[in-house]
């Protein structure tokens, strides 16, 4: 069936869902996007998606043709008219098409493209045995450069990354930031646990501010497990007790191995078991209202 996608004020039949090649989007990856999960028909943590979304475009000095509440709208829209019930949006906002040169002044026209569609998981094989990471030789964006906070179109370095894990057989790799600090996956964030405390990267260490992952921080506040947000090094994950990762399309997935090295027991921990209970309980229950997790 045709997927019926939203592009700049109307929506229409996927193929007749096309930008300019002129698109600095495409030239030169000059945009920014969300990738947001819908759970029972209800698109869940709405506003922090958009409020990431705008936040991007701000920090890239781009001007999104579109209020935030309409862009909800058009981002509902969308989710009807494909009728998903669980799914995914992918949220993109180009820079619009110019000239071959980088000026932006010579672009106009910022593109925006909701795509709502079902998600493939990782196989359940691996939530239940727990999946192996590699470190990535390829380092997280240094943030003087291009911050990874920015969840721009230009996702060459995480592509990257990715790769070598691919090549050593991992679904997710590692990746490290310019002080060798652990930073984040190529498309997830991770965190340990270490006698019962939850430990993850703070956003200092370059890393993208999941949404996953702070509602998994505020879950974990509210069940009375200590969280603290400080610099990691890969020592800290081959000692941790448990270690795991969360993203929007993964959840919450343990991670068993780093290097071919066994973490912890080498199977998914019981602090891992609990936040991904929890967090499934939070989506099963979300009713797409404002509802906030309530914060310590
Ligand atoms: N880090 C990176 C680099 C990502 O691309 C993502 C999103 N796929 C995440 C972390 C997880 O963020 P979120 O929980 O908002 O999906």
């Amino acid at each position: 069936m045709s997927r019926q996608i939203y592009l700049t004020g109307k929506i229409v039949p996927e193929d007749q869902a096309t930008v300019s090649v002129f698109d600095h989007g495409l030239l030169y990856g000059d945009g920014v996007f969300e990738g947001i999960r819908v759970y029972g028909g209800k698109v869940f943590l709405e506003k922090e998606h958009i409020d990431r979304l705008y936040e991007s475009a701000l920090a890239i000095r781009l001007e999104i043709p579109m209020t935030p509440a309409e862009m909800t709208q058009a981002m509902r829209d969308t989710v009807a008219a494909n009728n998903i019930v669980d799914g995914y949006i992918r949220l993109v906002v180009t820079r619009g098409a110019g000239t071959l040169g980088l000026d932006i002044r010579r672009t106009s026209n910022p593109q925006v493209i909701i795509i709502a569609d079902s998600i493939s998981l990782y196989p359940q094989e691996l939530y239940d045995n727990g999946l192996q990471l590699i470190t990535a030789s390829t380092i997280r964006n240094h943030p003087g450069a291009l911050s990874p906070r920015i969840k721009s179109l230009n996702y060459l370095n995480n592509i990257l990354a990715r790769i070598e894990g691919t090549d050593a057989g991992t679904a997710e790799a590692l990746m490290l930031n310019h002080k060798g600090e652990v930073a984040e996956c190529t498309g997830d964030n991770i965190f340990i646990v270490k006698n019962g405390v939850l430990k993850t990267p703070s956003t200092e260490a370059g890393i993208l501010e999941g949404i996953t992952r702070n509602a998994v921080i505020r879950l974990a506040k509210e069940a009375g497990i200590e969280v603290q947000e400080i610099p990691l090094l890969r020592h800290d994950i081959f000692v941790a007790d448990e270690c795991f990762l969360t993203g929007t399309a993964a959840e919450v997935i343990a991670v068993v191995s780093l290097d071919g090295r066994t973490i912890g027991t080498g199977k998914p921990g019981p602090v891992t078991g609990k936040l991904l209970d929890l967090f499934r309980k939070l989506t099963r229950s979300w009713s797409g209202e404002r509802q906030t997790l309530t914060c310590l």
